[in-house]
């Protein structure tokens, strides 16, 4: 019973973070929990702290604990990396704990082999090394010694990059490059900076991060698919149906049957099915998130990009709803979530001149532009091409 409880809770508690910190953000999340829990997350902690540390030791307290936020938070640290991979462990381990001691038993099963104990364990290491690849990878740092293999590369196209120089690092921003102020580093084809990694995702590292994603989201399908053999093996092995049908004089049909199966597995296994629950909400928010990262780069563009692209659009409505003094009233917010498609993030980027076709921005991700010998060749066929 108690393990029961163990996972309700752990589940619990995974979806929310996991929700709120990714989603807590958006229009139909506005003014509920899911947004506060987010606040919480991302700064409010820290700011009940600071206020804390405020009134018992007054502004010289917090003056201390603003110069050791900047060395501990602002900049890459041990401690802080420890903390998200810890999290990111115990997420991973506690699921698979779970699994090990509510499922393993019955593997091998009627419709599962006994090899699934190894291929699992298999499974998981892999999702591990994918996370640790992405995370201690170069996401492909400029410094003085390759900036110029980077401009040649990436040519600016003048409406979201234009030559300019990096104002911490002294050196030539690279189009596509942005400055990380958590790093402190500029770095190529900056996607975004990853919380969760605690590492930039950009030119070198995006495949591990896709790969990453796709991975985890395979491994949540194989964990459903998986119970749900092991269940429907039990119903087989313990002639359930026949013991419904022979002895209660249930109908031997699926509209009558159904029920009662349902019933006998929420009895029986209800950890197993709350485990099949959980890993299944977590596939399905993988596969979304694995689609959006999936149609940007095959389109060549970045999560930045889609950013710049947006707030410039922002601020063009802005200055065109000044002129015309016309207020539209404010949308819904479940109107303005079934609007945000990812399609449309993907268009937003106007006149994409990175985008170079569907194969040839695919082999981009894998095969990088910087780290090809030829890069100069292939920037004299961009530029006359
Ligand atoms: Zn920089
Ligand atoms: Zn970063």
């Amino acid at each position: 019973m108690a393990v029961q409880w163990l996972l309700v809770c752990h589940g619990l508690v995974t979806l929310l973070v996991v929700v709120s910190f990714l989603c807590g953000q958006w229009p139909i999340f506005q003014g509920t929990f899911i947004q506060r829990i987010h606040n919480f997350l991302t700064f409010g902690a820290f700011d009940y702290f600071r206020r804390f540390v405020e009134f018992v030791f007054g502004s010289r307290g917090s003056n201390a604990l603003y110069l050791a936020q900047y060395y501990c938070c602002d900049r890459p640290n041990p401690i802080l990396q420890v903390s998200s991979y810890a999290m990111y462990l115990a997420i991973v381990g506690g699921t698979y704990y779970l699994i090990v001691y509510s499922i393993f038993n019955y593997i091998p099963g009627h419709y599962i082999g006994g090899y699934h104990r190894y291929t699992s364990l298999l499974a998981v290491s892999v999702g591990i090394l994918l996370f640790l690849l992405t995370s201690f990878s170069d996401p492909g740092t400029i410094n003085p010694e390759n900036v110029s293999k980077y401009l040649s590369v990436y040519p600016y196209d003048n409406i979201i990059y234009s030559e300019k120089e990096c104002s911490t690092c002294k050196i030539l921003k690279p189009a596509r490059s942005k400055h990380c102020s958590i790093c402190d580093r500029c770095v190529a084809r900056f996607d975004h900076h990853c919380g969760w990694m605690n590492n930039c995702i950009g030119e070198k590292n995006t495949l591990y991060f896709v790969m990453f994603l796709l991975w985890h989201f395979f491994l949540c399908v194989y964990g459903t698919v998986a119970i749900g053999l092991v269940l429907a093996g039990r119903l087989k092995e313990l002639e359930v149906v026949y013991i419904l049908t022979a002895y209660y004089g249930i109908e031997d049909s699926f509209r009558s049957l159904a029920p009662h199966v349902v019933q006998w597995l929420l009895g029986s296994y209800n950890t197993q099915i709350l485990l099949m629950v959980f890993l299944a909400i977590v596939s399905l928010l993988l596969s979304g998130f694995f689609g959006y990262h999936a149609s940007l780069c095959l389109s060549n563009t970045t999560t930045n990009e889609v950013k710049e692209a947006k707030a410039s659009a922002e601020a063009l409505k802005a200055s065109l709803g000044d002129l015309s003094q016309e207020r539209k009233p404010p949308e819904s917010k479940w109107k303005s979530f079934f609007r945000r498609s990812h399609l449309e993030d993907v268009e937003i980027v106007k006149n994409n001149i990175y985008d170079r076709g569907f194969f040839q921005n695919l082999y981009e991700i894998i095969y990088p532009l910087s780290s090809r010998p030829s890069f100069s060749t292939h920037n004299n066929k961009l530029k006359t091409g």
